[in-house]
């Protein structure tokens, strides 16, 4: 028994996809449902791949809303670090859930995610159905060696959860909070581990003047220097790269993830810069950032974002569009985050569109996308050839709304 699709468009053509095991069976225009499918109409829909979105801290939910308005530093250090003191597993859990729930409805299949206990984000996860990197955090306070302990024993419990849909990484915070000592382990056991790397990189200017006082280069070499830079490694931000550091970044094969939406809201001033990236072959992608600072998982507000910044600081309209927005959202411009493609053989992970809606009907699909859809215009998503989303409908969402806000309470958030 498997998964149909019948009647929706593919590239503007009517297809039928059939799913079996989590894999595409069969994709095309003369594909018959088999007895037994499950049959979903995709009539007035098209099918199109889902979005990845590239860096999140999933549980943050539960701090939407709470200390808005402020500067990253004051909003970090006296507002979010000490609510997190008071985070349980169960809390993490449903704040997961919830943006689970968000990201189902607005289209991403996979994300990559840092955040304490991360065993519940795993957990979360599995429950939820989604695909995610799921990253133990590190920060190094007054004893370095027990947090370098904890992060390599939170990284067994998430292998341990497992079931191919999640997969285990190592988070050291940022440069500024990770010395020197705790970064090398991080490089050498992620490589022992053949586990991925997610790091927060150049997010503000006065880190980077911070780094170059303490260390005397650069956050990018700074990384170098503990082995961190490479093919597995996600630097999140990246907005006050230099070109000699995207030059190494692009030499090692690193990932550079974008996160417009947060970094407008906490005012960094500045802007990744996306064509000198792209002109030298730097992988990357674009993500959220928690909702304590985007405050939406709706990667899709991102992409317009992303492409109407990018214009507007090259003062030049053609400097980047719709199709490769896309590429970035998919996952395409990133070995490390690239998502399956739509066909046969790949997994079934996918989005039925109303192509019928206002915002689609008319021009190409792929501008109407970026620059006129939200999340909203989502009316189906599966993963691994489970259906999590249809009709706008995700089976849990009440009670992962009810269980978040008890969660915030809890925690004296809300
Ligand atoms: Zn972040």
């Amino acid at each position: 028994m498997g998964l149909a699709v019948t009647d929706a468009t593919l590239n503007g053509e009517p297809v039928t996809l059939r799913a079996e095991d989590g894999v595409i069976a069969e994709l095309g225009p003369s594909v018959a449902t088999a007895a037994g499918d499950e049959v979903i109409d995709g009539s007035g829909m098209a099918l199109v791949p889902g979005l990845v979105n590239a860096h999140t801290h999933a549980a943050m939910t539960l701090f939407r809303g709470f200390a808005d308005d402020l500067p990253l530093m004051v909003w970090l250090e006296e507002h979010i670090w000490p609510a997190e003191a008071r985070l349980e597993p169960e809390h993490v859990y449903w704040g997961t859930r919830l943006a689970c729930v968000e990201m189902i409805r607005s289209g991403t299949v996979a994300f990559w995610d840092m955040y304490w206990h991360p065993e519940a984000v795993a957990r979360a996860v599995e429950d939820a159905g989604l695909r995610a990197v799921v990253a133990t955090p590190l920060i190094d306070g007054p004893d370095s060696a027990k947090a370098r302990a904890e992060a390599d024993e939170a990284l067994d419990r998430v292998r341990e959860s497992t079931s191919g849909r999640v997969r285990a990484g190592y988070a050291p915070h940022a440069p500024y909070t990770v010395g020197p000592e705790s970064l090398e382990w991080v490089a050498g056991r992620a490589a022992e581990r053949k586990a991925t790397i997610q790091i927060h990189l150049s997010e503000t200017q006065k880190e980077v003047e911070d780094c170059v006082a303490q260390y005397g280069v650069r956050p990018a070499f700074h990384l170098d220097k503990s082995g961190l830079l490479g093919p597995g490694t996600v630097l999140a931000h990246g907005v006050w790269l230099d070109e000699d550091e995207l030059d190494l970044i692009a030499e090692r094969g690193a990932t550079v993830v974008t996160n417009p939406v947060a970094n407008l809201k906490l005012a960094v001033g500045g802007i990744f810069p996306y064509p000198a990236a792209r002109d030298r072959g730097v992988e990357m992608g674009i993500g959220t950032d928690g909702p304590g600072s985007n405050n939406s998982l709706d990667l899709f507000s991102d992409l317009k974002t992303f492409a109407l910044l990018q214009k507007n600081a090259a003062f030049d309209a053609a400097a980047v569009d719709a199709a490769e927005t896309l590429k970035l959202g998919r996952g395409e411009a990133s070995v490390l985050l690239r998502s399956p493609a739509l066909s046969e053989g790949d997994p079934a992970d996918f989005l039925l569109v109303r192509a019928d809606v206002p915002e689609l009907a008319l021009g190409a699909l792929d501008a109407a996308l970026v620059y006129a859809a939200s999340g909203a215009v989502v009316d189906t998503t599966v993963v691994a050839g489970r259906v999590l989303m249809t009709g706008s409908v995700i089976e849990g969402a009440e009670e992962a709304v009810r269980k978040a806000q008890e969660c915030a309470s809890e925690i004296g958030v809300r």
